[in-house]
């Protein structure tokens, strides 16, 4: 149900808020056995934001030869998928398509990290007090509904695969929780990706800061109704973080297997 060899997700020194070379985290994928790494950088566009937190298309063209480099290098060893995760924008819809088009991807990933406000972006998944009393200003309701709205919409436009960590948005934040019209959003957006025959990212970051991956059991159980693929991803920023809290994924599969045997009974 999900492949625990294979970590869909990590980001390198080259975003700016992750450290290590790319080359550190293949053999740190090495170390920890597993058979795939699937490099997954971030790309903006259009952020008005007072740090850059993602590429430059310089940076990825040399993320592409530096990958194609350590693919060679590590043949036989491990597997090296070089991915993006795509920091939706529904302003900027033709410069993302083009930037992609730039190169080829083993994966891409839909994510949705920057709100836009009338003085600049929000960062809706940083644990940087700037942002969470600057989006608790906004209203945690609003926040989330607009998440959401731009996230189905982002599955519709964008040619994603993956659809990353889906309920990270303000998870610093001291209050966040979820209300029943927030969950109808949520099947909304998961019958899009199952009508894509899109995949849901199983992110084991979560592990660290709420016990539990992105998105939560619940929101998996919906995904698995819909027989939806998962991937597992550790979001890694850290070489040492690779495929990291993916010992807790045999659990978590088996309650999701079991799931899966009682609606396909109710079928
Ligand atoms: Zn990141
Ligand atoms: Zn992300």
């Amino acid at each position: 149900m999900i492949d625990i060899t294979v970590d869909g997700h990590v980001h390198t020194r080259l975003c700016h808020h992750a450290r290590g070379e790319m080359e550190e985290y293949v053999q740190s994928a090495i170390d920890r056995g597993l058979r795939k790494l699937i490099f997954l950088e971030h790309l903006e566009v259009g952020i008005n934001y007072f740090e850059a937190t993602w590429l430059t298309e310089n940076d990825f063209d040399y993320y592409q030869a530096e990958g194609a480099r350590l693919r060679e290098k590590y043949k036989g060893k491990v597997e090296i998928g070089l991915g993006v995760e795509i920091g939706y924008n529904p302003r900027c819809i033709e410069e993302i398509k083009r930037r992609l088009s730039l190169h080829s991807w083993d994966r891409i990933g839909i994510s949705y990290h920057f709100l836009e406000t009338d003085s600049g972006h929000l960062n809706m998944v940083s644990r940087k007090q700037v942002n969470i009393d600057a989006l608790d200003r906004f209203g945690v309701d609003d926040v989330i509904n607009n998440y959401y709205k731009v996230l189905l919409e982002a599955v519709e436009k964008m040619p994603g695969q993956v659809l990353c960590h889906i309920d990270a948005v303000l998870r610093h934040h001291p209050q966040i929780s979820f209300t029943p019209n927030h969950y109808e959003r949520i099947d909304e957006l998961l019958d899009a990706v199952a009508c894509r025959n899109m995949a849901i990212e199983v992110n084991t970051s979560g592990y660290r800061t709420r016990d539990e991956p992105y998105p939560s059991l619940s929101i998996l159980k919906k995904a698995v109704k819909r027989d939806i693929a998962l991937v597992a991803g550790s979001d890694a920023h850290r070489p040492e973080d690779v495929g990291i809290y993916f010992d807790r994924l045999p659990d978590l599969i088996k309650e999701l297997v079991f799931i899966n045997r009682q609606s396909s009974e109710d079928r």
